[in-house]
């Protein structure tokens, strides 16, 4: 009955875990929910009166396919402050979230025959990004204790005549990884003279925490084949409000709002009109969370690091953990593998973490720090219960 397209993809496994949450909570049960990858902040007050207004001022009809122009300057405003990064607004389109931004430039670049490099562990997202196409995903080691950088040798062997896109995402969703600026050199050197597109979803350039953040595209001064994807979405807490953008390669910009406007005619007026004071409005609420974000993740990581067998490098950015509890694991062991420990997790201690095989990486768990200290506190002791148990 259906395309092949479809099958091709699968369902997201944190969106499936946020869901199993909702339908504990629902039945009453007092959930922990550490599997959310949005900000447990209320999007700022400044962009919520911004959206409020625009729907007095009726801004409530159609926008231009790829964004309005006014929305358009103030992502070239904030790129320009924020990254060091200029652009034209022909180089920039407005997308309904990152998550979309992504999704169509794969859907201009990539097709049947064509290799895309993902680093492992990996955004769910990513492989069925590139699977829907046509294209294959192909998957490159990373080193856990250099902030899950590249293992350069396997890139090496990974890079082919076919291979099209490399696609980068630092700070990482699951790992909370950065990479340091000579990984990223190395990786544009590999990429030079070739047909390749690096992408560099930078969702979470702002919640860096022990070193302040360079675009991948300022690193790549004489690369022009680098598109870079921000989203309001974790920086503003605004992850139900639907709006990111791409920069880039005008032709590539083009050819994404053609897609765009026969798919989605345009993201949400009322919302771009919100984000133009998120992206150029008072900017210390951001600030405020990346602080806030940089606490909790010093105490979860002390936390984890405390408990027998468990391993846990301290990730630069984002707001996700990635420990290792491959010690806890085996054959003839009540927990089998990762799954097995979340699935616990979940039952018996009502802690809602995301397995680490649906990342690509077997052993681990994700746990989000995106939920108040005291449910943290209490989410450490209830999984430190569960090791003594096991
Ligand atoms: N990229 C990464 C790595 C993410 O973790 C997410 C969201 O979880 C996104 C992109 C997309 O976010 P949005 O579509 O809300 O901008």
């Amino acid at each position: 009955m259906f395309s092949d397209r479809i099958g091709r993809i699968s369902p997201s496994a944190t969106l499936a875990m946020t869901a199993e949450a909702a339908d504990l909570r629902a039945a009453g049960v007092d959930v922990i929910n550490l599997s959310v990858g949005e900000p447990d902040f209320p999007t700022p007050i400044n962009i919520r009166e911004a959206g409020k207004q625009a729907i007095d001022d009726g801004h409530t009809r159609y926008t231009p396919g790829g964004g309005t122009k006014d929305l358009k300057r103030a992502a070239a405003e904030k790129m320009s402050r924020d990254n060091d990064l200029h652009y034209e607004l022909d180089e920039i389109l407005i997308s309904c979230g990152g998550k979309h931004s992504l999704y169509n430039a794969c859907q201009v670049l990539f097709q049947t025959g064509d290799e895309v490099i993902i680093f492992s562990p990996f955004w769910v997202s990513f492989p069925d990004f590139v699977a829907v196409t046509g294209a294959k995903p192909v998957f490159v080691k990373t080193d856990a204790h250099r902030q899950f950088e590249p293992d350069f040798n396997d890139l090496k062997e990974k890079i082919t005549s076919n291979t099209r896109g490399i696609i980068i995402n630092s700070p990482s969703n699951p790992t909370g990884g950065v990479w340091g600026d000579n990984a990223i050199l190395e990786v544009l050197n590999l990429a030079k003279n070739s047909n390749i597109w690096v992408f560099s979803d930078e969702c979470y350039e702002q919640l860096t925490y022990d070193r302040s953040y360079v675009s991948i595209a300022k690193l790549a001064e004489s690369y022009d084949k680098v598109l870079t994807f921000q989203s309001c979405s974790k920086t503003y807490a605004m992850t139900g409000w639907r709006i990111g953008y791409t920069a880039g390669d005008k032709r590539v910009i083009k050819a994404m709002g053609k897609l765009q406007g026969q798919s989605t005619s345009c993201p949400n007026a009322i919302a771009q009109v919100a984000a133009i004071e998120a992206l150029t409005g008072d900017q210390s609420e951001v600030e405020r969370m990346r602080v806030e974000f940089k606490k909790r993740r010093d105490y979860i990581v002390d936390r984890l690091n405390r408990m027998d067998g468990v391993s846990c490098i301290t990730p630069g950015g984002a707001f996700y953990v990635f420990p290792d509890f491959s010690s806890h694991m085996g054959e003839d062991a009540k927990i089998k593998c990762s799954n097995d420990l979340s699935m616990y997790l979940l039952k018996e201690k009502s802690v809602v973490t995301v397995s680490g095989d649906a990342f690509g990486g077997e052993g681990h768990v994700r746990f989000s720090y995106a939920a108040s200290n005291d449910d943290l506190r209490r989410a450490m002791d209830f999984v430190e219960d569960a090791l003594n148990e096991i």
